[in-house]
């Protein structure tokens, strides 16, 4: 017999995250991580350690525990995630902190945000959650990015439209109060990539500079920012000086830089001129 304190116990040998290892079991269980803690002693049936032992194999090979889960806090919301999106990551919510001021500020009754590159629909749907007035657009190139997207908002009761299509393509012709992103920034050769393998590669990396995915955006952004209207990007910690000159070259103005939880420089935005 395995008690659940030396599955625990074994997890950890194969370098299986503590914390990670709890949630696992517990989720296998049908219970709390509470629950679990306190009950230690109680032996695991035979196919509750195989199948742990199953997900613990996946972890240690790198898997993302959200993947494991299938589920990612964001902001408040549960959701649904799997390997045909990033995982929401913590430093993103300093960029829905940043849109909700943004809003607030903007006073519109009924203001049109954009997330361009919307993944699991993290940033989109926060920001429907926060400011429900908000008319919600999210937009991603992935058809199965948007599959989760909509899934998630269903799920949510959460009213936002989804259109396909490379940046500025799925909303051509149109203009918002807001917009924001989140695109691959990471360079093709950065080695960090080599832990990211589980995540879709696509949304990690743009190409060789990082840049790729804000030139296009910032290209666009003129044609599509109502006047006065900001453009918010989340971006690499070295990247925040190259985003303000590029965002300036393509007429945007008062760039702004904000930090993340950690301290690093992580969004950037500017703004289209008032008229
Ligand atoms: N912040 C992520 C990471 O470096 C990358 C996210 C992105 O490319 N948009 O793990």
């Amino acid at each position: 017999m395995t008690t659940i304190a030396q599955a625990l116990a074994a997890a950890r040998r194969r370098g299986v995250d503590r914390l990670d290892a709890q949630l696992l079991l517990a989720q296998l269980l049908g219970c709390e991580r509470a629950w679990l803690l306190a009950h230690d002693d109680e032996p695991l049936t035979a196919g509750a350690l195989a199948q742990f032992e199953a997900r613990l194999a996946r972890r240690a090979a790198g898997e993302p525990l959200a993947y494991l889960t299938g589920t990612r806090e964001f902001h408040g919301l549960a959701l649904a995630v799997d390997a045909r999106v990033l995982v929401p990551r913590p430093d993103t919510e300093t960029l829905v902190d940043w849109a909700l001021e943004r809003l607030a500020a903007l006073a519109l009754p009924a203001p049109r945000v954009l997330d361009l590159g919307t993944g699991s629909g993290a940033i989109a749907l926060a920001v429907k959650q926060a400011h429900p007035a908000a008319r919600v657009t999210a937009t991603d190139a992935s058809a199965g990015a948007l599959e989760v997207a909509g899934s998630n908002a269903r799920r949510l009761g959460l009213d936002i439209e989804l259109c396909t299509g490379s940046w500025w393509q799925a909303v051509a012709g149109r203009r918002f109060d807001l917009v924001l992103s989140n695109p691959p920034y990471v360079r093709s050769d950065d080695p960090h990539l080599a832990g990211l393998s589980h995540e879709p590669r696509t949304a990690l990396t743009p190409g060789p500079t990082g840049l790729e995915a804000f030139e296009a955006i910032a290209g666009g952004a003129c044609e599509h920012l109502a006047p006065g209207a900001w453009l918010l990007l989340e971006h690499g910690w070295d990247q925040a000086a190259a985003l303000r000159l590029l965002l300036a070259r393509h007429g945007l103005t008062d760039p702004a830089t904000r930090r993340d939880l950690s301290g690093h420089e992580r969004c950037t935005g500017a703004r289209a001129s008032a008229q």
